[in-house]
């Protein structure tokens, strides 16, 4: 089945031309179109298997068909956009990679937006003051490990409450990792009404206690 066939617009279509895919792996055939209807989804996916642009793809759609409310700005007190995309990931190598493939498909679609879709990649173990800086115009999309999300919006650098898509990235090593209680405070900041997407490659109890608490109805993908 071709990328042309899951619902994409032409504008990301070209961008994933350009990055020579030629035709999307299994994970992406079942998750795109979920995503795009506004579905939850619990997927059990291994690195490698395409997960990344399998939920990357249709948050830009979906941001693209829906561009920021002026309302939303104008609302708050320093016009700041705040996100609509809010991806957890366990580290900094994963959430760097998350941020440049949202930078590579975000690219070309400048041209159909009024302003381009802003991405912020956060993690710690790196000086907190250019994150804040960086966030001070605001962010669509935040990339983020817990830890340093937490201590930026404790800095009121940013605010969780238009975030419409969360993504919760390799769960499981977010939870090996020891995250549970920040993943529990980020949820309680967290906008009730919005699109969850859990992707991990392990299923132990721990994480599927989590999956019961984030997911309503989910789209179930195993790869
Ligand atoms: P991931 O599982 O998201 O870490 O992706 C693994 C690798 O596969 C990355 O280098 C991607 O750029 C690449 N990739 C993802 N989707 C496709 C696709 N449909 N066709 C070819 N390569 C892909």
């Amino acid at each position: 089945m071709p990328f042309s066939t899951l619902g994409l617009s032409p504008s990301l279509l070209l961008a994933i031309s350009q990055k020579q895919y030629l035709a999307p792996t299994a994970i992406q055939t079942a998750a795109i179109p979920a995503i795009l209807r506004g579905d939850d989804v619990l997927a059990s996916a291994q690195t490698g298997s395409g997960k990344t642009a399998a939920f990357v793809l249709p948050i830009l759609q979906r941001l693209l068909n829906q561009p920021a409310q002026q309302a939303q700005r104008s609302a708050s007190a320093n016009s700041r956009k705040n996100p609509r995309a809010l991806i957890l990931v366990p580290t900094r190598e994963l959430a760097m990679q998350v941020g440049q493939t949202l930078e590579q498909f975000a690219h070309g679609l400048s041209t159909s937006l009024n302003s381009p879709l802003k991405i912020s990649t956060l993690f710690g173990g790196v000086s907190i003051n250019p994150q804040m800086m960086a966030l001070r115009g605001g962010a669509d999309i935040v990339v983020a490990t817990p830890g340093r999300l937490l201590d930026l919006i404790d800095h009121n650098a940013l605010s969780l409450s238009a975030v419409a898509m969360l993504v919760l990235d390799e769960a499981d090593h977010l939870l090996d990792l020891g995250f549970s209680d920040e993943i529990t405070r980020i949820l309680s900041l967290l906008p009730k009404q919005r699109q969850n997407l859990f992707f991990s490659a392990t299923f132990p109890s721990k994480v599927q206690t989590l999956t019961k608490t984030i997911l309503k109805h989910p789209i179930r993908i195993a790869v």
